[in-house]
């Protein structure tokens, strides 16, 4: 599992995504929060401090804490199954076999390669069964995939894998577009947006026939 720094050099600066599943660790959940957030504080004051910063000044004294809780409690909150939104489900005849698109829902997330954003948007389609979730149940499903370090493709499956169940349908369309700050600000620095897409059920197959 573990290669040469240099070819895992080249997978992060690259984006390759090398597992659908979420990468975690045993026990990943054993911790409550407040000891997460307690741990984080002590090794990004450390960061900070290596960095040479002066950890005494009042600017920057509550960083490692401010830094540790925004982690755990809003930008990675979503890596906690505790956190996923409950969906329920709505009979709606006059919808039945009707397409439903929810155009860009704004897309806050986090290259796991860099920590550092993927801003973009989501775009959402699905095909009624004749039950229908509440709109904004799709928006929260998307913040849920999108606040863990991602790569985009990953999120686009789970975002997708997420509907379908919720939906109890495979007939949905998820095209992610988005800018990832680390290949923006950094590195090659260009603001070209990767766009991914997961097509399904019956979307499938409009694909194909196209
Ligand atoms: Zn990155």
């Amino acid at each position: 599992m573990n290669k040469d720094i240099e070819t895992l050099d080249i997978i992060g600066e690259e984006h390759i995504a090398t597992s659908l599943e979420m990468p975690l660790r045993e026990g990943a959940f054993d911790m409550d929060d407040n000891l997460k957030i307690e741990l984080i504080q002590k090794h990004f004051k450390e960061i900070m401090h290596i960095l040479g910063l002066d950890l005494s000044d009042d600017s920057l004294s509550g960083t490692p804490h401010r830094v540790a809780k925004m982690y755990v409690k809003e930008i990675f909150r979503g890596l906690n199954p505790e956190n996923k939104p409950a969906v329920k489900l709505f009979a709606n005849k006059y919808q039945y076999n009707e397409m439903l698109i929810e155009k860009n829902i704004t897309l806050y997330s986090y290259c796991e390669h860099h920590f550092v954003p993927i801003v973009g948007k989501v775009h959402v389609a699905y095909i009624s069964n004749g039950q229908v979730i509440g709109l904004s149940k799709i928006n929260r499903l998307v913040q849920y995939y999108a606040k863990r370090p991602q790569v985009q493709e990953r999120l686009t499956n789970q975002i997708a894998n997420g509907l379908k169940d919720a939906l109890q349908s495979d007939d949905v369309a998820v095209i992610v577009e988005a800018v990832h700050l680390c290949v923006a600000s950094r590195g090659v620095k260009d603001t070209s947006s990767t766009v991914t897409a997961s097509y399904s059920g019956r979307f499938e197959d409009e694909k194909i026939n196209k």
